[in-house]
């Protein structure tokens, strides 16, 4: 059986894992002579002793205020027991009470994985009064909901989240844990691998199983979006990834369920936090939602001038779509950077992408090249932008555009 090791640079001798221990498996016993530091002697005035007679019940991991108890195997040779973590979770995100639009793409794409594995497909929702979404999951072909219904969990909290998950991890013991890579969890989960001691590849855009290994390959773009790297986590569970939204297509809802909703107390260990929520503000600022819109019209550096954006904005209005734009046309203060489209800027996948004045660099192409149809307009018919393009037209934008704006509202 693998044991509880203390890391004793981080232990702050606080007792509160002796505290907890249901089974007096902690001791407390004075630093042998020249142990350790004389800084870690200061941080802590006595030594945590593990016994024998531990059972692993992590009580005292979940209740350490510095993660300064782990499994000892996880310090050498990867998660012990690796083997019995089982299922793909997707966490859910909500806000405001509302399943956000990554979490069925999350779920779409699981289901694939968890078919190759032949493992339950699972999804992860916290919030406060929300069984209703927990059951309008189950719509989209999961086994189980892990709902964790508290008033803590009503708004989001890093903090809360990440204890809550490395809880519900420790006790369920999944193989795969997939998250959005939005602002929630970009925020919580790299707080929850850390606890849990497993990886995390940040911002993929593709994932797959290893037939020979059953490992998840995750996909994600490196060296400024040049060269895609497959990463895998061999040795820790759960393998863990944040997943960019409108990479991937969303699971469809079906009239029938299969599955059902297991409910979960908020675990002590997310009761306390150190930060208090004192007002939430919506940004009034960024107005565009390009993730959501059906049509783009987005502008380069082809534009030649921060006045011909409303050419841009008159042909995206026309069609009744928002305005996207080129990094090197934010880098030239042309407009502001929530209109940006691109490996730094958002990810789309629109009904129509009209291209104007962009030449197609690669940074730019990992933001859209997934969207329906892509109509490219650039004078230079040699642009690498024709070649993702669905129609392209080789011609001055000065004069495309007009003519479009001009085609489009006649037919309105
Ligand atoms: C780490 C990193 C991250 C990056 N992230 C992003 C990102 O998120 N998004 C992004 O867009 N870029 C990103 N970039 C920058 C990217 O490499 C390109 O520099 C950028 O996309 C170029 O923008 P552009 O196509 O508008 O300009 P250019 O490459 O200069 O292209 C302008 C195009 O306009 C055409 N043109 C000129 N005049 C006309 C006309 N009158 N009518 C029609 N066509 C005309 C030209 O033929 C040319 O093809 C990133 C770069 C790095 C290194």
């Amino acid at each position: 059986m693998s044991k509880l090791d203390v890391i004793f640079e981080r232990c702050i001798g606080c007792n509160k894992c002796q505290e907890v221990c249901p089974f007096g498996a902690i001791e407390m016993r004075a630093w042998e002579p020249g142990e350790v530091s004389a800084e870690v002697a200061k941080k802590s005035k006595q030594k945590v002793v593990i016994l024998e007679n531990c059972t692993l019940c992590n009580q005292c991991m979940d209740v350490c205020p510095t993660d300064a108890i782990v499994l000892e195997a996880q310090l050498t040779g990867g998660t012990p027991d690796r083997e019995s973590y089982k299922g793909v979770w997707v966490f859910a995100e909500q806000r405001n009470g509302a399943i956000c639009g990554v979490s069925f793409e999350l779920i779409g794409e699981g289901a694939k994985l968890a078919a190759k594995l032949g493992e339950p497909l699972c999804a992860v929702l916290f919030g406060h009064g929300i069984e209703e979404q927990a059951r309008e999951l189950l719509h989209y072909g999961v086994d189980h909901v892990y709902y964790v219904d508290d008033k803590r969990l009503e708004h989001f909290s890093d903090e809360r989240y990440a204890e809550t998950m490395t809880h519900l991890v420790r006790r369920f013991k999944p193989n795969i844990l997939l998250t959005g890579a939005t602002a929630v969890g970009r925020t919580f989960i790299p707080r929850a691998a850390v606890k849990l001691r497993s990886g995390l590849t940040a911002d993929c855009t593709g994932l797959d199983i290893e037939d020979s290994t059953r490992l998840l390959l995750q996909t994600r773009p490196t060296f400024g979006g040049n060269l895609m790297a497959i990463i895998r986590t061999e040795r820790y569970r759960p393998q863990m990834a944040t997943v960019r939204h409108k990479v991937m297509k969303p699971a469809v809802r079906r009239q029938e369920i299969k599955g059902d909703i297991i409910k979960v107390e908020l675990p002590d260990s997310a009761k306390r936090t150190r930060v208090k929520l004192l007002q939430t503000v919506d940004e009034v600022a960024d107005t565009v939602n390009l993730a959501d819109a059906d049509i783009i019209v987005s502008g380069g550096r082809g534009l030649g001038d921060p006045k011909h954006f409303e050419l841009i904005e008159k042909l995206a209005k026309v069609l009744g779509g928002a305005v996207g734009a080129s990094r090197a046309a934010v880098d030239a203060g042309w407009i502001p950077y929530s209109h940006q489209v691109g490996q730094t800027g958002k990810t789309v996948c629109p009904k129509l992408y009209i291209a104007c004045g962009i030449s197609g660099a690669i940074q730019h192409l990992a933001g859209m090249s997934s969207s329906e149809i892509i109509v490219a307009i650039n004078k230079d018919p040699e642009a690498p932008i024709f070649k993702v393009a669905t129609y392209g037209i080789v011609g001055s934008l000065h004069e495309v555009v007009p003519a479009l704006i001009q085609r489009f509202s006649d037919g309105r």
